[in-house]
C-alpha cells in the first residue's frame, strides 16, 4: 500500500503536489474544469493541515515556454473554488532563484502554482538536474496525478528521488481503489463494457479484462473488426485487417475461460461520416458495401442493458458509437442509463467514455469516474504506472 496524505505531517512543511491540471482551453478560458475540481479534496486536507504548498502539472504538449499552454488560467479558477488566492509563479523556467524566495515566504495553508512544468523540455526525459530544481522547493512530495502516472517525467517520477518523504493525495488513492482492487476483487457477477475507436488500443485490456469478468460487452468502432473476424461484410465501418487474429484469438479465449461475449447484433449505418447523416439500421451481418456503421442498433441497446441488470460490478472504457453526434450516441447513452440506474460499483475508465458520461449528465450517478485515459488503461491492462511505484509504501 501507498503513503497517503493520511500517513504524513505536513504542518509548516513546504509540499511540493503534483496536480493533473491539463484541462482543456477555448479561447484561453478553461471549457471543462473537472480536473480542477477533482484535485480539491487533497489539497482542502493539506491547507487544512498547515501545510504550505506549491502546485505543479503539466498543460498541453509545449516543446517549450508558449503564451497559449499558460497554468495562469488554472491559479484563477482554483482561487475561486478554494475561496483563497492561489500564487501563480509565472516564472517561463518553472523553478528560479526568485520562485524559490516565494516558495519559501509561503505561510502554513498558502498556495502557490508554478509555471507549465512542460515548459522545460527536461520534463519529458525525467531528467536529474530539473527534478533536482523542483525538489529544491520541497519538503514533502504528494502526487495526486493519475492521469501522468503512466509517464515517468521529472515531476512525477525523477522528483521523488530527491524528496524525503513522499505520498499519494486522495484522487490517486481513490483511482487505485476503483480501478485497482474493485477489478481485481469484484463483487460478482462483473461485467466489462468495451467500445472506442480501435482494437489495437484496446488488445491488452480486452486480454487483460477477460481473465477476471464474467462478461464481456464489446460495442463502437472496434466491433467491426470482430464482425469481419466471423466472416461478415462491414462496408465502409472502421476495420482494422491485421487485428482480425487478435479478434478471433479473443473470441476463443472468451469461449476457453466460460465468459460470455456479447457483440452487437444490430447496427446504425450511414453513408457519410457526419453529424446529420441519413441513416438506418440493419442487422449486424447486413452491412452493406457503402455504408458504414456509427452506433449500436437498438435490439443491441436491448440486449446490452439487460445484461448489465444482474451486475454487481461493472466497468466501462470507449464508447459504442459516434456519441459526439447525437444521431449516433443513442447506445452510449442507453448504456450510461443502464449503469446509472444500477446498485453495484460502476466504475467508468478514463478518456472519452469519461467524457460521455458527463456530457450525457449521468457523472454522479456512477461510483468513479476515472481522469486518466492512458494512465487507466494502462492501469487496466496490469500495467504498473511508474508515478505510482515512485510514490513511498506505507
Ligand atoms: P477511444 O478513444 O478508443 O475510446 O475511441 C473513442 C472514439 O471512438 C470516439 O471519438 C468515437 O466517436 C469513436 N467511435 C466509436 N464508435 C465508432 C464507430 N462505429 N465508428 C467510428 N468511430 C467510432
Amino acid at each position: 500500500m501507498k503513503k497517503t496524505i493520511n500517513d504524513i505531517q505536513v504542518k509548516g512543511q513546504r509540499v511540493l503536489v503534483r496536480c493533473d491540471f491539463n484541462v482543456p482551453l477555448q479561447d484561453g478560458k478553461i471549457s471543462d474544469d473537472n480536473r480542477i475540481q477533482s484535485a480539491l479534496p487533497t489539497l482542502k486536507k493539506l491547507i487544512a493541515d498547515g501545510g504550505r504548498l506549491i502546485l505543479c502539472s503539466h498543460l498541453g504538449k509545449p516543446k517549450g515556454p508558449e503564451a497559449k499552454s499558460t497554468l495562469a488560467p488554472v491559479a484563477v479558477r482554483l482561487s475561486e473554488l478554494l475561496g483563497q488566492n492561489v500564487k501563480f509563479l509565472a516564472d517561463d523556467n518553472v523553478v528560479s532563484a526568485h520562485v524559490l524566495a516565494d516558495v519559501n515566504a509561503l505561510k502554513e495553508g498558502e498556495v502557490a502554482l508554478l509555471q507549465n512544468t512542460r515548459f522545460r523540455p527536461e520534463e519529458g526525459k525525467n531528467d536529474e538536474t530539473f527534478s533536482k530544481e523542483l525538489a529544491s522547493l520541497a519538503d514533502i512530495y504528494v502526487n495526486d496525478a493519475f492521469g501522468s502516472a503512466h509517464r515517468a517525467h521529472c515531476s512525477t517520477v525523477g522528483v521523488t528521488q530527491f524528496v524525503a518523504t513522499t505520498a499519494v493525495g486522495f484522487l490517486m488513492e481513490k483511482e487505485l481503489q476503483f480501478l485497482g482492487e474493485t477489478v481485481n476483487n469484484p463483487d460478482r457477477p462483473f461485467v466489462a463494457i468495451l467500445g472506442g475507436a480501435k482494437v489495437s488500443d484496446k488488445i491488452l485490456v480486452i486480454n487483460a479484462l477477460l481473465d477476471k469478468v464474467d462478461k464481456l460487452i464489446i460495442g463502437g468502432g472496434m466491433a467491426y473488426t470482430f464482425f469481419a473476424a466471423q466472416g461478415n461484410g462491414v462496408g465502409t465501418s472502421l476495420l482494422e485487417k491485421d487485428r482480425i487474429p487478435d479478434a478471433l484469438a479473443v473470441l476463443e479465449k472468451a469461449k476457453a475461460k466460460g465468459v460470455e461475449l456479447l457483440l452487437p447484433v444490430d447496427t446504425v449505418v450511414s453513408q457519410e461520416f457526419a453529424r446529420e447523416a441519413a441513416h438506418k439500421t440493419v442487422p449486424s451481418n447486413q452491412i452493406e458495401d457503402d455504408w458504414m456503421g456509427l452506433d449500436i442498433g437498438e435490439k443491441t441497446r436491448e440486449l446490452f442493458t439487460n445484461a448489465l441488470k444482474d451486475a454487481k460490478t461493472v466497468i466501462w472504457n470507449g464508447p459504442m458509437g459516434v456519441f459526439e453526434f447525437p444521431n449516433f450516441a443513442k447506445g452510449t447513452l442507453a448504456l450510461a442509463q443502464a449503469m446509472a440506474n444500477l446498485d453495484g460499483t460502476t466504475v467508468i475508465g478514463g478518456g472519452d467514455s469519461a467524457a460521455a458520461v458527463i456530457q450525457l449528465g449521468y457523472a454522479d450517478k456512477m461510483s468513479h469516474i476515472s481522469t486518466g485515459g492512458g494512465a487507466s488503461l494502462e492501469f487496466l491492462e496490469g500495467k504498473e504506472l511508474p508515478g505510482v511505484v515512485a510514490v513511498q509504501d506505507k
